[in-house]
């Protein structure tokens, strides 16, 4: 009889999340897209059959050492280091006892419990690496963002990574079996930064939650959030950092209420999300917002669930993704989902995840006069507004965590059964 499609009955997964736990708050601390995709990925593969235990450090007293996200989805708390957080550097020096901890999980299961193991950013990529040898499994690496990527493109200030993690990097790059790659722009930036042999990288583009991020009325989205009903929103979504330049969006704002004196009194910037490597960002953004003269207008909020943060992408007139680098988006494709336009920069894989001209508009660099000029267009062309919001609609509907998840089980398959080196592992393209 074929295995029906998508199924992973009896597959079991390790998955390393070393640095930050699937069950944080995303927007706060070292949460972010990562987190969501650990979730969403290990849920639906849940879904399909296969067993998935997510490694993560514990951080708290008290912390129970499994607890179940889904049936057959678990996160397990390691012991390795002091509670409370960690810069990166700082979590490479306890790499050794998590290393040690998740072995020593397997061997209250028996030995060879484990198929393979996935492992996610590089700190859990280089426990990855041993745990995989000494199980003699497969090694499946997400690097999510990359250290010379980040490097090439550096917000001005921004301290640039560590030759620690550079090195780490092109430790894994040599030793996973495959690298997954969330766009073409990835891949190629795996070629070009860390000679990575084009048949152990596969392209598996992240999704977004259809049933959470649904379009919806942009009145009712802005009573919610507790706005008037002719506010015209420009919404920030993620963590407060450099790299991820929200105050670009506070200076086309500005621009913008010089541009059009008709906005005052309603356009209303809020930046949702957390504290993010320096505590000082937020502070920092505040005092930018008030030399600009706009203090009054600039929402800063604390990170939201996902629900709330569904009403704040209805309730936008576009979302505003200025990032120096970006490795997808999720963001991005979360408003789209919503039907709410995206301005963008036109950096990693923000050209995936946002359909240029149809569903919003990319930006080459950084110049808040051309973030200005894009969000006018749509805020005072109701008609471009919509017709984009439908196409974002679209556009969404075609990245859903379910494909994710088909994807990175067809890899998984291949290695697992031995036939890696049969196919250029770039097909999982088409699973
Ligand atoms: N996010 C959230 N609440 C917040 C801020 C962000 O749930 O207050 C989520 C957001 O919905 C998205 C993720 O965090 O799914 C950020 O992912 P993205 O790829 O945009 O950026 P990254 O964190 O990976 O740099």
């Amino acid at each position: 009889m074929p295995e029906p499609r998508g199924s992973a009955e009896g597959l079991r997964v390790a998955m390393l999340s070393m640095h930050t736990s699937p069950l944080d708050q995303p927007g706060t601390g070292d949460a972010g897209g990562m987190n969501v995709y650990i979730v969403e990925v290990a849920r639906r593969l849940a879904e399909r059959g296969a067993a998935v235990d997510v490694f993560t450090r514990a951080t708290r007293p008290g912390q129970p050492p499994a607890v179940e996200i889904a049936p057959g989805a678990t996160v397990r708390h390691i012991a390795a280091g002091p509670y409370g957080p960690l810069d990166k550097v700082g979590l490479a020096r306890y790499l050794c006892p998590f290393t040690f901890g998740v072995l020593r999980t397997e061997a209250g299961h028996g030995p060879g419990h484990y198929d393979l193991v996935h492992g996610h950013y590089w700190l859990s990529g280089r426990a990855g690496m041993a745990v995989a040898h000494r199980w003699g499994v497969p090694l499946v690496q997400s690097m999510h963002t990359l250290a010379r990527v980040k490097n090439h493109s550096l917000a001005e200030g921004d301290a640039p990574e560590p030759e620690l993690r550079v090195r780490g990097e092109d430790q894994l790059v040599r030793q996973a079996d495959l690298l997954v790659a969330n766009t073409d722009d990835e891949a190629r930036q795996l070629d070009l930064h860390y000679g990575a042999d084009p048949a152990r990288v596969g392209i598996v583009p992240p999704g977004v939650d259809l049933d959470v991020f649904t379009p919806g009325p942009r009145t009712e989205a802005l009573r919610r959030i507790g706005l008037p009903d002719d506010a015209e929103l420009l919404l920030f979504v993620g963590r407060v950092q450099r790299l991820k330049a929200p105050d670009v969006l506070l200076r086309a704002a500005a621009l913008l209420l010089e541009k059009d004196p008709s906005l005052r009194g309603r356009l209303v910037v809020a930046v949702v999300g957390g504290l993010s490597g320096s505590a000082d960002e937020p502070r920092r953004l505040a005092e930018l917002a008030r030399s600009l003269g706009i203090a009054g207008i600039v929402r800063l909020e604390p990170p939201a669930p996902r629900a709330e943060l569904a009403d704040y992408y209805r309730a936008a007139a576009a979302t505003v993704v200025p990032s120096h680098s970006e490795s997808f988006g999720l963001v991005a494709v979360e408003s789209q989902a919503c039907g709410t336009p995206v301005v963008a920069a036109r950096v990693g894989g923000l050209p995936t995840a946002v359909h240029d001209g149809a569903s919003g508009v990319l930006i080459d660099g950084h110049d808040p006069l051309d973030y200005a000029r894009a969000l006018h267009e749509i805020i005072r062309r109701p008609r471009l507004r919509a017709a984009m919001g439908e196409a974002g609609v679209a556009h969404a509907a075609g990245l859903s965590w379910s494909a994710t998840a088909d994807g990175l089980l067809g890899a998984y398959r291949r290695l697992v059964s031995g036939r890696a080196g049969e196919e250029p592992l770039t097909a999982v393209r088409a699973c």
